[in-house]
Formats: C-alpha cells, sequence, structure tokens
C-alpha cells in the first residue's frame, strides 16, 4: 500500500502569513520557515507581533477566507486522490486552514492548534508534537504504508528523509542546495511524474 503525504503551505496553497503580511501591510509578518527554520522561534516572534498591532483571529480569518488554493493545485489533489491515499501534514493550524481545505475538497488534514482567548486573540499555539511531519510518515510506515512525500521547506526534510521517496516541490534555492538527496520539481506536470516514478505500482499520467 502506498501513501501520499503533502505538505500544504507553498504546495497547494499560499503561504498564510505572507498573505497576511502583504494585507496589513506588516513586513516582519513575512517570515516563514523558509527564512526561521526553527518553527518555535518563527511562532513566538508571529504572536509577539500580532500582540503589538492587537491583531485578533478573526482579522487574520478575514484575510484567509479571500484566499484560493494555487493555480493547478485543485486539479493535481484529485489526480493523486484517485492514485494514491492522501494525508496533508503542515505546520498551519486548524483555526486557519479549514476555509482553504474546503476549496480543495477536504482532504485529511493533521496540524496544529491555536489557543484564542474570549476575546478572540491569539494566546499560544499547541503543536501535536514535536518534528511532527516525521512522526505521521513513521507512524504510517508501521501501519505498513509505504510513503511517498512532497514539500518546500525546511519544516518537510525530516518527512522528506523519512518517507521511502521524498520530493522538493517549489523550493527555494538555498532548501535544493542543502538537500541535493532529494529531486527538487517545480510544477505540478512534473511533480505527478515524481510521484509516479516513485511509486511501486504501475500507474499512468
Ligand atoms: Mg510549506
Amino acid at each position: 500500500m502506498e501513501l501520499a503525504c503533502l505538505d500544504l503551505e507553498g504546495v497547494l496553497i499560499p503561504e498564510i502569513w505572507i498573505a497576511f503580511a502583504e494585507k496589513t501591510g506588516i513586513d516582519a509578518l513575512k517570515a516563514t520557515t523558509r527564512d526561521v527554520p526553527d518553527y518555535d522561534v518563527l511562532m513566538r516572534q508571529r504572536l509577539r507581533i500580532l500582540d503589538e498591532y492587537g491583531l485578533k483571529l478573526p482579522d487574520i480569518q478575514a484575510v484567509i477566507a479571500e484566499l484560493e488554493p494555487l493555480p493547478g493545485a485543485v486539479e493535481f489533489v484529485n489526480w493523486l486522490r484517485e492514485r494514491f491515499q492522501l494525508v496533508i501534514l503542515s505546520d498551519t493550524f486548524y483555526e486557519f486552514a479549514m476555509p482553504l481545505m474546503r476549496q480543495l475538497g477536504h482532504p485529511t488534514l493533521l496540524c496544529h492548534k491555536l489557543e484564542v482567548d474570549a476575546e478572540g486573540r491569539v494566546v499560544d499555539y499547541k503543536l501535536r508534537q514535536r518534528d511532527p511531519k516525521r512522526q505521521s510518515v513513521r507512524a504510517f510506515q508501521l501501519l505498513n504504508y509505504r510513503v511517498i512525500a512532497a514539500g518546500d521547506s525546511y519544516n518537510d526534510t525530516t518527512m522528506l528523509a523519512q518517507a521511502e521517496q521524498g520530493i522538493l516541490f517549489h523550493a527555494p534555492d538555498n532548501v535544493i542546495a542543502e538537500f541535493p538527496q532529494f529531486p527538487a520539481v517545480h510544477t505540478y506536470d512534473d511533480l505527478k511524474k515524481a510521484f509516479l516514478q516513485a511509486s511501486e505500482r504501475p500507474l499512468s499520467l
């Protein structure tokens, strides 16, 4: 049995924090895991900035509600789900992702949770577990699934290494250079081909 694990932001949807930063004009919120590999450091920084500007969860959700999946993402997800069981492994939060998951047809999503107070202020966040993407792949392998995984940045690399085959998609040059062991592709057509190549089954485009 084969399972496909996909990162979400940068692979199927835009980077939520970058879209929010552009909408609000707060440049400091543009940093992502591409810039700050330590996710905890990055999230503490984001929550501090939200507080400084007095921004609440509904402000963020209003921006997210206007976002759409990347061009071609819906078709790619449908293609993949006809050939693999698909699980999205993301470092986003359920509170942010749901409007976009609806547009993708609600594939299974494993991610994190925010803690929000009665006034809508984001007070903290709860990571599901440490190194969650790799741990998920490990767990699927214990269930006798062979995992093919694709992601675009630092927080995906342990998942890609744990999988039977890891693929970099839409990755920036520094990530591609640092992880030459993973094939790197930039279009959904090439990502489909990479999944077919990684599969042990006789699948076709
Ligand atoms: Mg990503």
